[in-house]
């Protein structure tokens, strides 16, 4: 569906753990969403800004949730990690300020056609697309079991409600703090087994797609993989996100993360040559 381009409105800030929740309504974007697109927002400067026009490039988030505001139509739900200076610009932004959005950008996660079992891997902030996945499978009468991983518990998203939209919940943690001590690498085998899968999905760090899309493969279910390379444009134009890959005709390409991706095929992309 055509991404637009809007300013939007902050209507609600939280902090939960290690994330700025940011609820935010723009128009137009939240109701062209699908699970695994994404929006890009712009950033402003502060004062003490070293480089005028360091934060030109926007910024890409996941979309958490899509939520209906009293007679305002549906609002976005996002999830920033404050790990740099315009994540941390956008943690800071008070209710009530303007924000220019574009979205919703990206291919999303594609769902499957009968009902079979799913599971669904999410690590960190980019655990956020997987709570409205969920509940897409579920309405469908798909089986969902979910991993939700993070290097500790203040950065794990939402774990008291993955009870809620899972038949099943796995949690790891590389601290240990809560869940299995360790990386989804350790577990996704099993979980995938235990679940009988026939669909794996993820989003999270690339070494984390990767381990998914090797234990998917090796017990043949489909894994699809929402790969996350530093975006410049996020519309296709600068070609700056590139992602190896092999076509369908089994011939090595490069494709564009923010049009072509970000959910690819985990057995198509050459993880070993990704950025
Ligand atoms: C499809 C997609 C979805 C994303 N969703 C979220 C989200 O829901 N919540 C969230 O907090 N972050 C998300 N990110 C990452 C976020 O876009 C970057 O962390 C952000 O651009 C960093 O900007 P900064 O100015 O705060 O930090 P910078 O100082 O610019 O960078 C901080 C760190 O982030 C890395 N980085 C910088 N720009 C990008 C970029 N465009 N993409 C990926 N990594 C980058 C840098 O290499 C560095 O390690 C997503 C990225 C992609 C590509």
């Amino acid at each position: 569906m055509t991404p637009v381009h809007v300013t939007g409105e902050v209507l609600a800030s939280r902090t939960a753990g290690g994330y700025q929740h940011l609820t935010v309504l723009a128009p137009g974007v939240a109701e062209r969403f699908r699970p695994g697109t994404f929006v890009a927002v712009s950033v402003g400067s502060a004062p003490d800004d070293e480089l005028p026009g360091a934060r030109l490039g926007r910024r890409a988030l996941w979309v958490h949730r899509v939520r209906p505001v009293g007679g305002r139509g549906q609002a976005l739900q996002l999830v920033v990690a404050p790990v740099g200076p315009g994540t941390r610009w956008l943690a800071g932004l008070p209710v009530g300020a303007r924000l220019a959005v574009t979205g919703p950008l990206g291919r999303p996660f594609a769902l499957p056609k009968e009902a079979v079992p799913c599971v669904l891997v999410g690590e960190g902030y980019a655990a956020a697309p997987m709570f409205p996945l969920a509940e897409r499978l579920r309405e469908r009468g798909c089986p969902v079991t979910l991993v939700l991983a993070a290097p500790d518990e203040a950065r794990l998203l939402d774990a008291l409600e993955a009870r809620r939209s899972a038949r099943a919940v796995t949690v790891v943690t590389g601290d240990g703090s809560i869940g299995t001590h360790g990386r989804v690498a350790d577990v996704i085998g099993e979980v995938i087994a235990r679940a009988d899968a026939a669909v794996v999905y993820a989003a999270g760090p690339t070494a984390t797609l990767h381990a998914v899309a090797v234990a998917a493969e090796a017990a043949g279910a489909w894994s699809q993989t929402a790969v996350e390379q530093p975006l410049t444009c996020a519309t296709g134009l600068c070609h700056g996100c590139p992602v190896p890959v092999v076509g369908e005709d089994g011939v090595a390409r490069t494709v564009r993360a923010c049009v072509d991706g970000p959910v690819i095929r985990g057995d198509r992309v050459r993880w070993g040559e990704l950025g």
